[in-house]
């Protein structure tokens, strides 16, 4: 299966990621856990990305593409993938589905999240990005950039929406059915 998971900052994707990947044997790939790693390392790429993550902003496409390329070209993504945190705009979805070609993304599910529970579970989590002030950033980003892909997936009958409230359990059983349907519905 290719998978795009996509929600607001909080909204549990990188815990849910996880636990979909094992259960079908997915490579995750965390565009935010990729850009940490090349952050720590001190790479070239990491002293490029640092700032906009500092700020809550999105690093620049060219930067993610290319380490969204670079993982997907390994061999083991060729057996199925799941994208946590990508695309995050228009260009980089246009970009995506551009080097996918006919192996494309097969379904994109969408965690929806309250903005107040949002703020609460950022806040309580404490990240070095998680400042209320970066936080506001980040949810103005994800609002203007990010959450115009639920339209785009829509429009080509992409897109499943699952309620992010509730345990951990809970929202995995909602993502465990809609996946579910979508192993029935994939015959062809
Ligand atoms: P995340 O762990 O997904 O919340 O990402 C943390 C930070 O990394 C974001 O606030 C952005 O600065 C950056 N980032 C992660 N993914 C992307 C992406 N697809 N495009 C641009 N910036 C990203």
């Amino acid at each position: 299966m290719r998978l795009v998971l996509l929600g607001p900052p909080g909204a549990g994707k990188g815990t849910q990621a996880e636990r979909i990947c094992a259960s079908h044997e997915l490579v995750h790939l965390s565009t935010g856990d990729l850009l940490r790693a090349a952050v720590a390392a001190g790479s070239e790429l990491g002293l490029r990305a640092k700032a906009a993550m500092d700020a809550g902003d999105l690093v620049s496409d060219e930067i993610v593409l290319a380490l969204v390329r670079e993982r997907l070209e390994q061999p083991d993504a060729a057996k199925g993938f799941l994208l946590d945190g990508f695309p995050r705009n228009t260009a980089q979805a246009e970009a995506l589905d551009a080097d996918l070609g006919d192996r494309g993304v097969q379904r994109v599910i969408s965690m929806r999240l309250d903005d107040e529970e949002i703020m609460r579970r950022l806040l309580a989590r404490g990240r070095k990005d998680d400042q209320e002030i970066v936080i506001r950033n980040r949810l103005e980003v994800y609002r203007e950039e990010t959450a115009p892909l639920i339209a785009y997936y829509e429009g080509k009958d992409l897109l499943s929406s699952i309620d992010a409230l509730g345990t951990m359990d809970e929202v995995f059983e909602r993502i465990q059915s809609v996946l579910a349907d979508e192993s029935a519905g994939a015959g062809a």
